[in-house]
């Protein structure tokens, strides 16, 4: 055992497997959290059913990343979807894995997983210090906390961040950090939103009828990429899981072009012939919603859309209507608050970190997690991404520490 003592900030799933890596190797460990409690944002993710990664050959997986730095594809190839099946089952919590390829634990939820992993890391002589805020360097180079025993310094032997991005600021999350940083000269991506919701200048009747409500069995695609998973109306515009797996080509559209098209397959099944076919087949004296109900039972939200997104009176016509209704386009005007998004993208640069994850500038200071610029859907690689660079900061640690 060695008295070496390393210093980890924050407590989300890159801390913590950052802790485990170096408490496992017998180093002492610290962990700072500014919250009164760990994890906040990883049980916030388990609380619908933790999704904790995704089955998939490894060039599958790593095609899910939007950022082609090698660095996160290496980590992810020594420590992806089979490894975290593997440490599930070492800490007695056996992985599930659904129809679509999505890996839970059996439990399902987040809040039994975080309570043996902080028993196991406690079991192993890693200290767990709440409500310690980290602040900055001091002139010495030491880290500065605030507790609510005032403030402390800390110099311990290297020091891993896995502060997060910069949404839900209620979970801890608040993107803080970078002033810190910046003012250090570490350079930053900006934050931004995704895996996010839209905005959509939606009528009144839209929104008054079909705020809340899901649009299923509908195909989404946007960028060249398309999903058969539903959206969500919002009394803002929509969300939810379709939107959230194309929220980075809409965002970036968003971004360039100031605003952005979703597409919609109201009838995925159906080819535009054969919708074309029944609506000319349905009496012509029918009202338009009765012909979009009786023919092809096109009602509620799917027929609500059709009339706000295309041109009314082209829907008369069959073959018009059934382009319409195959390729529905519908404007989208923002993306919905940083603050609501469930992940950012952007934060500390690729360019700032060596190949061990240490900041260039910074000697024995590291970063893992959501706070490093990737960006990744939803489906389980977000807080596989998270664990995987946070072993590998953890490592690196190790690395550097022989080498010193
Ligand atoms: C509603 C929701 C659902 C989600 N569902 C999924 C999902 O199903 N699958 C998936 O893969 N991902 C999901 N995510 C995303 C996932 O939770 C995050 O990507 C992951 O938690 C990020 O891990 P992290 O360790 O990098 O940072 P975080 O988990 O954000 O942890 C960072 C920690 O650092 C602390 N901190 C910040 N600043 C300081 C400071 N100055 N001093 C001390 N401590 C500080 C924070 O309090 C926080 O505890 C979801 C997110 C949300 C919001």
């Amino acid at each position: 055992m060695t008295t070496e003592r390393v210093s980890v900030i924050g407590s989300g799933p890159a801390a913590l497997m950052a802790a485990e890596t170096l408490s496992e190797a017998g180093l002492g460990v610290d962990i700072h959290e500014a919250m009164p409690s760990a994890g906040r944002k990883f049980l916030m993710a388990g609380k619908s059913g933790l999704n904790i990664s995704h089955t998939g050959s490894r060039a599958e997986f790593a095609a899910h990343y939007l950022d082609h730095d090698d660095r996160l594809r290496d980590c992810l190839k020594h420590f992806g979807p089979d490894e975290i099946i593997a440490w599930m089952d070492g800490l007695g919590m056996p992985a599930h894995t659904g129809p679509t390829g999505r890996i839970f634990p059996e439990t399902m939820k987040a809040s039994p997983l975080l309570r043996a992993w902080l028993r196991r890391l406690e079991g192993r002589g890693a200290r767990l210090h709440l409500k310690h805020r980290w602040m900055g360097w001091n002139g010495d180079g030491a880290l500065v906390f605030d507790t609510p025993q005032g403030q402390v310094t800390v110099r311990p032997s290297a020091t891993i961040f896995a502060l997060g991005g910069g949404s839900w600021r209620r979970l801890g999350s608040d993107g803080e950090w970078t002033a810190p940083f910046q003012t250090a000269g570490i350079a930053l991506a900006p934050f931004r939103p995704s895996n996010c919701g839209f905005l959509a200048d939606w009528s009144d009747r839209m929104r008054d009828a079909f705020a809340g409500a899901a649009v299923k069995s509908v195909k989404l695609s946007a960028g060249g990429k398309e999903t058969r998973e539903e959206l969500t109306i919002t009394a803002r515009g929509v969300e939810s899981g379709g939107v959230y797996t194309l929220s980075a080509p809409l965002r970036d559209e968003v971004e360039t072009q100031g605003s952005a098209t979703l597409w919609l397959d109201l009838l995925p099944d159906l080819e535009a012939a054969d919708i074309a076919r029944r609506l000319a087949a349905a009496p012509a004296k029918q009202s338009l919603s009765n012909r979009l109900r009786k023919a092809l039972k096109l009602t509620g939200v799917k027929a609500a859309l059709l009339f706000e997104c295309a041109d009314r009176e082209a829907l008369n016509d069959p073959a018009s209507a059934a382009a319409a209704i195959k390729a529905l386009p519908l404007k989208l005007t923002g993306t919905a608050p940083l603050d609501e998004a469930i992940s950012t993208a952007g934060g500390v640069a690729w360019d700032a970190l060596d190949d061990h994850f240490m900041l260039k500038h910074r000697p024995s200071h590291f970063c893992a997690g959501e706070m490093i610029a990737w960006d990744a859907p939803t489906g389980g690689y977000l807080i596989t991404a998270c664990m995987a660079t946070g072993r590998a900061a953890g490592l690196g640690v190790l690395a550097w520490l022989r080498h010193r």
